[in-house]
Parts: C-alpha cells; sequence; structure tokens
C-alpha cells in the first residue's frame, strides 16, 4: 500500500482518536508509511478550527508517540503540517517551517481574501451567493500565490472548492492552468486527497482534468486520506491508485527531513 501523506489530530478541534490509532489502523491496512499534517498554528488566535501555538509542542510530542508505536508495527511516521496561506503571512510560515524538523509541508488554500472558507459547511450560503466563476477565479489566483513562495513541498487538494458542487459550467482547466505552470516552475507536487469522495461532490480532489494536466506537466503527487479519524486513514486509496495510474502517474514523493524520494507505484 501506497503511503498515506495527509492526517489530522485533535488538536485542530475537529477530529478524533489517538495517533496511535491512526498508525494501528495503517498497519492493519498495510501501509508502511504516513505523515501526520494537522492544520497549522497561526501566531494569534485566529479561527476554531486549527492547533493553537501553545499547543505546537503537545503536536511534536503526539507525532512522536505515533513514530514509537509505528517503529514496533513497521510504519514509518512523517512529521507534516497543513499550512494555511494567507498572504501576508510568509513570514509566519517561514519562522513555522523552522520550528520543528519536518519531513514535508502542505500549502492549502482554505480562506479567500474576503475571509470566506471555500469548504467550511458555515460558510456555504456565502460561498453560494457569489458566482462559482468568481469563487473558482480568486481560489486559483491565490492557489497559484501560494505556490509561487515555494513555502510547501505538496499543495493540498487542488480543486477544493468543488466540495458542495459550487462548479462553473464548462471546461475548468482556464481556471487552473496557471497553477498548473507555477507548479512545474516551483518543482512543487500535488496530492490526490481522497476526503472529496465523503463530501457532497463524492469526488476525489482533483479532477481527472487536473491530474492528467498535471502530469503532462512533469508535476510529482502524494496521495493522501485526509484523515480526521482513525478509520479513515488509507480510505479509498485503491480509487486513488486508479486516477493516479489513469492520469498517467507511476510514482509518488515520499519525503524524509523535506528531501523527496520517489516510489513506484505497484502496476496493478
Ligand atoms: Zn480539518
Ligand atoms: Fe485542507
Ligand atoms: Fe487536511
Ligand atoms: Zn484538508
Amino acid at each position: 500500500m501506497i503511503p498515506d501523506y495527509h492526517m489530522h489530530t485533535t488538536l485542530c478541534g475537529h477530529a478524533t482518536g489517538t495517533t496511535v490509532e491512526y498508525v494501528e489502523t495503517a498497519a492493519r491496512l498495510g501501509i508502511r508509511e504516513i505523515g501526520f499534517t494537522d492544520h497549522s498554528p497561526m501566531r494569534q488566535p485566529f479561527d476554531d478550527w486549527r492547533m493553537a501555538w501553545e499547543d505546537f509542542p503537545r503536536y511534536l510530542e503526539m507525532v512522536e508517540t505515533a513514530r514509537k508505536r509505528g517503529t514496533e508495527l513497521g510504519v514509518t511516521v512523517r512529521l507534516g503540517l497543513e499550512c494555511d496561506y494567507l498572504p501576508g503571512h510568509e513570514d509566519w510560515l517561514k519562522e513555522l517551517s523552522a520550528a520543528a524538523e519536518f519531513d514535508y509541508l502542505i500549502g492549502s488554500v482554505h480562506y479567500l481574501d474576503d475571509d470566506l472558507v471555500v469548504d467550511h459547511p458555515e460558510h456555504l450560503s456565502r460561498l453560494q451567493e457569489q458566482p462559482a466563476a468568481e469563487v473558482w477565479t480568486r481560489y486559483w489566483n491565490l492557489y497559484a500565490r501560494a505556490i509561487r513562495t515555494e513555502l510547501f513541498d505538496i499543495m493540498a487538494h487542488p480543486d477544493l472548492p468543488k466540495k458542495f458542487g459550487h462548479v462553473p459550467e464548462g471546461d475548468l482547466r482556464p481556471y487552473f492552468q496557471e497553477s498548473i505552470d507555477t507548479l512545474s516552475r516551483a518543482g512543487s507536487c500535488i496530492e490526490i486527497n481522497t476526503a472529496g469522495l465523503r463530501k457532497p461532490i463524492a469526488e476525489m480532489y482533483p479532477s481527472a482534468a487536473f491530474l492528467t494536466s498535471a502530469h503532462e506537466a512533469g508535476i510529482p503527487l502524494t496521495i493522501g486520506s485526509d484523515a480526521h479519524a482513525p478509520d479513515e486513514v488509507g480510505a479509498d486509496f485503491d480509487r486513488a491508485l486508479d486516477l493516479a495510474r489513469r492520469c498517467g502517474y507511476t510514482e509518488v514523493l515520499t519525503f524524509e527531513k523535506r528531501r523527496p524520494q520517489p516510489l513506484t507505484l505497484p502496476t496493478s
């Protein structure tokens, strides 16, 4: 089984289970490598769905505990973080990236510039008041901007604004082409995130169209469940593997201390 590079902990306030239970699920499924990537703290209290900066040492301890259990079970445990990209917060993200010996950092765009959270159920009515084309344009602009900072090893759930089905009509490639070009210049990686299958859109992030363009542009890949509960580790990885292969991918990347290493995908 391929590594699961995206999962959360209780410190963000909307996940369940101990980090040890996440490792134990991985071991049970035959997954030999996982990475914790909880929602990044901000310098000041910010919203109610991320770890507090005061809890950051606790996060490191929880991942360390998981690592010890992983050693017993033959599962390598990586230390990551899912960092929210917000324009103007680059200095904080740099500081944060030096606060521990991370294996990798995931960059995410959840916030649009008017504090609209594109994937938050409580923001859904605000989201739907705006034309999908406008939301998508604003989202992808920020996404390309996040990539350009080169602060992140992996970019998360590329077409996240589709979560509730708020998707423009027609060919979507013009919305994300700039991000593809920017990813290829920056040499960053993207993920297939299976959490979309558990949401109203019932589709993985990103779409096959995005992934095909990404593969053609030589952009590397990781796969993540975005587990917020132990039983979501490795969720729908058979479908993710299938999508990756269908779009031309034959390998994923793994990261140790921010150095990438390719891993060949199983052939069937
Ligand atoms: Zn979350
Ligand atoms: Fe996210
Ligand atoms: Fe996540
Ligand atoms: Zn996520």
